[in-house]
């Protein structure tokens, strides 16, 4: 690629990365949840709203069409002053309201005065599709409902003046016709997609528990721990990495299955003795990280020490074998002087220690 062609795709790429910004703007969690799509919606809509309503309104009011043209500048206005606030306090619920009500309201009036030339109640057709995208199918189409009979309403017992609009009979119900045919297509639209979002977000949520878990045991494994570690609010905690002493001889005598046994079973202690908000991880083969928040360094290494004796007190039976097993533990804190990956490899030095002086120990700082 040329210097010229990488530039411009920068410039492309920086473009593409503000307009998503400034459509996004306001989201706060994840992008498959319905929240996240609907402050798209708000962004975009009312940014059209602005770009259409302004230039009518100020065509309106050169026009001399004084209540039309103000009301559209109005909207113009709240659409705006919507995105501001959007963006400052990211409330798309009532944001959302900004967007549809005064939408409404709008409508019902473009259709009663019959806009400029009659042409008013061609712009209710956008109704639809941006309550039911806010407001979701239930709200919504209850919303349109109402809608619908408004329309009703201020057609046929409002509309006195409407011969001279050019509001016959056949267009009248026409429209209302139309406008639900409209509402049925943008459900069943609404429908698909919020169905298609729900099904992603559920398959979404499961790959990422089975890519963060291990198989065997059920335990986090390394990559759903480093991600939780790092993701924790707590700024100190304790790392206990453990690894099983001579564990290649239980395979070796009684064979992979209880090998696999076995690592279940220590799974199961680890999991009933570690407090509330604790976890545990599978390492790796035959290793394993504990992460310990709320107790100081004494007390991380007395946990370690009573897990250390409640597994070299367990007997564990495979079929009509009997066997013991011992864990060897280092201990290292992360904290504001040490980082994670540094508690890490201390953790590990000091495993490796323990094995050094014989296994069955625990070795802290
Ligand atoms: P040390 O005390 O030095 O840790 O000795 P060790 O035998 O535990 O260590 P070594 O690293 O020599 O052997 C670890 C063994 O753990 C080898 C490997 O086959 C076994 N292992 C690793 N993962 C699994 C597993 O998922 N299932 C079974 N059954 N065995 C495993
Ligand atoms: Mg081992
Ligand atoms: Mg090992």
């Amino acid at each position: 690629m040329t210097e010229l062609n990488k530039s411009k795709s920068t410039v492309k790429n920086t473009l593409k990365s503000s307009w998503l910004t400034f459509f996004y703007v306001g989201i706060k969690d994840d992008v498959f949840s319905e929240d996240t799509r609907r402050v798209f919606i708000i962004n975009l809509f009312t940014s059209v709203g602005v770009i259409f309503t302004l230039p009518l309104s100020l065509l309106s009011l050169y026009q001399g069409k004084l209540t039309l043209g103000l009301s559209l500048f109005s909207i113009a206005v709240l659409y705006a002053l919507n995105h501001v606030y959007l963006r400052r306090t990211h409330n798309h619920s009532l944001s959302g309201n900004f967007v549809i009500y005064p939408l409404y309201i709008l409508m019902i009036y473009l259709v009663y005065s019959g806009g400029v030339n009659g042409t008013g109640h061609v712009w209710i057709y956008c109704v639809p599709a941006v309550a039911l995208f806010l407001h979701g199918m239930n709200k919504g189409l209850i919303e349109l409902s109402f809608f619908t009979l408004a329309l009703i309403i201020v057609m046929y017992f409002f509309g006195g003046h409407f011969e001279e609009l050019g509001y016959h009979e056949a267009l009248k119900s026409r429209i209302i016709f139309s406008f639900i045919v409209v509402v049925f297509l943008s459900g069943i639209y609404e429908y698909s997609i919020s169905r298609f979002n729900f099904e992603l977000k559920e398959t979404t949520n499961k790959l990422k528990l089975v890519a963060n878990t291990d198989v065997l045991t059920e335990l986090l494994n390394r990559r759903g721990m480093l991600q939780r570690l790092e993701a924790s609010s707590q700024k100190s905690f304790h790392l206990l990495l453990a690894d099983v002493d001579f564990f290649k001889r239980i395979n070796d005598e009684y064979g992979h299955d209880a090998g696999d046994y076995a690592l279940t079973e220590l799974s199961q202690i680890f999991r009933v003795s570690l407090p509330e908000n604790d976890s545990a991880a599978r390492w790796g083969g035959e290793e394993f990280l504990i992460a310990l928040c709320n107790k100081t360094e004494s007390e991380a290494f007395m946990f370690a020490e009573a897990l250390r004796q409640r597994v070299e007190a367990f007997e564990f039976v495979y079929l009509d074998h009997r066997f013991k097993l011992t864990l060897s533990f280092g201990v290292a804190t992360m904290n504001a002087t040490t980082t994670l990956r540094e508690a890490i490899t201390l953790a590990d030095n000091r495993l490796y220690q323990a094995k050094r002086s014989g296994r069955n120990q625990t070795r802290r700082a």
